[in-house]
């Protein structure tokens, strides 16, 4: 029997993109209007970047806003796994290390705005590493900087989660649902088609991540924003009981995060070129392969013992300051976009959703995130990729 539920086709809310982001949206909107939202995902829940992803949470980031987004998010993490089953907050904290003497300067000034908004983060000489982990190689090591608090979660974990509860307050997830067009009806209502549905809504908010602009594409206008391929690793078992922090290596694009097994997951190999999220390669380079065993070599001498044993590639979003855009569409009435969130997104995911439900509901204006306002580009123009997990 097909029951009505089934059925509905009309909502308030519609989000496009079942990631971290769209899925934590979900979340929070569903407190207050569940079975008013609809969520349509292409393929499956964290199918995109955020299944990709390697989960880390970083307060060592370079803005206060971001570092703000970080706390909250963790604090949040940190919450849930208390209380509820099928979500691990993992808080081995993480080491940046820098290998030029340019570089000492701006680590320790973000070290100083870090220590202002109460996080702890200490600044260290290269000697001074020994005390966190005698099994980092520091000869080339000029600072370094180290905060407990930094940790991982499953991207994979954190986005069942937020969706499983949402589900459970009404929200209704469409899977296998690819929006194909967007038309708008004279009375402004949405109408998202899908191969085997038309679903309409009165607010379209979209999560596509680096799908974000072919979807706004549909409604004729472009966005600034240009995904790009990032690369990651996972090694055969070698550390057996050691127990590391996380590492990031700035000088040399390097991470490493322990996985479970006492493995490695390393990465980086990061492109500053835009890619199709539709036609990009998934496979990792066998330069990456290399060059990554290479530093990781290098930086834990340990690893000599390991081999990579899994490869993959996926894309983060750049916007041309690096900020995402998040609120109404100017041009489109009943248009939310939350997108571009760099290498940043599942970091900053629990208190994005809240954001946008606070937006949405009239708890905040956009003038109290100036910074994120999707509107504040006056044209879409060429600009260079930085990429989010820099000094
Ligand atoms: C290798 C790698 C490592 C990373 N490591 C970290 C990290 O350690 N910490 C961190 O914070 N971030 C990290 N990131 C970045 C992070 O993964 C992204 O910022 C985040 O996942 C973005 O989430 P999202 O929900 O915006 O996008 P996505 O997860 O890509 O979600 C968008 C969803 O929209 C769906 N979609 C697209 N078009 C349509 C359509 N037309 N109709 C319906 N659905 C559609 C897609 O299928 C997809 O599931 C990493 C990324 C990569 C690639």
């Amino acid at each position: 029997m097909v029951s009505l539920v089934q059925l509905k086709n009309k909502y308030s809310f519609s989000i496009i993109g079942g990631g971290v982001i769209g899925c934590s949206v979900a979340y929070h909107l569903s407190k207050e209007l569940g079975e008013e939202v609809v969520l349509l995902e292409k393929d499956f829940i964290a199918s995109g970047s955020s299944g990709l992803s390697a989960g880390i949470l970083s307060h060592q980031l370079w803005n206060e806003i971001d570092i703000e987004l970080v706390k909250k998010s963790v604090e949040w993490i940190k919450k849930e796994s208390e209380e509820e089953e099928g979500i691990v907050l993992n808080q081995d904290g993480l080491l940046k290390l820098v290998c030029t003497e340019e570089e000492i300067e701006p680590l320790k000034r973000n070290v100083n705005m870090q220590q202002s908004i109460g996080c702890d983060v200490r600044f260290l000489e290269p000697n001074d590493v020994e005390d966190i982990t005698p099994e980092i190689a520091i000869k080339d090591v000029t600072g370094a900087a180290y905060c407990p608090d930094d940790s991982y979660v499953d991207p994979y974990q954190l986005c069942v989660h937020f969706a499983k509860a949402a589900e459970e307050r009404g929200v209704r997830f469409l899977q296998r649902s690819e929006v194909k067009g967007i038309e708008r009806k004279e009375d402004g209502v949405f109408q998202l088609r899908t191969a085997r549905d038309t679903v309409e809504s009165e607010t379209v908010i979209i999560c596509a991540g680096p799908w974000s602009k072919k979807v706004t594409k549909m409604l004729e206008f472009e966005l600034p924003l240009k995904p790009y391929r990032t690369q990651a690793a996972i090694t055969t078992p070698f550390m057996g009981e050691v127990k590391i922090p996380m590492v990031h290596d700035v000088s040399n694009s390097l991470y490493m995060k322990p996985e479970t097994g006492g493995t490695i997951l390393a990465g980086d190999g990061t492109e500053s070129t835009e890619s199709d999220p539709d036609n990009f390669k998934e496979k990792p380079g066998f330069d990456f392969m290399t060059s990554i065993s290479e530093k990781m070599l290098r930086r834990l001498p340990r690893s000599e013992n390991a081999r990579l044993v899994r490869g993959w590639s996926g894309l983060c979003t750049a916007t041309p300051d690096r900020r995402p855009l998040i609120g109404f569409h100017s041009g489109t009435e009943g248009l939310f976009l939350a997108v571009g969130f760099n290498a940043l997104g599942v970091m900053r995911a629990p208190a994005i959703g809240e954001m946008v439900s606070d937006l949405i509901c009239g708890r905040r204006t956009q003038d109290d995130i100036a910074e994120f306002d999707p509107n504040r580009f006056e044209k879409v123009e060429d600009f260079e990729i930085t990429q989010g997990f820099t000094l």
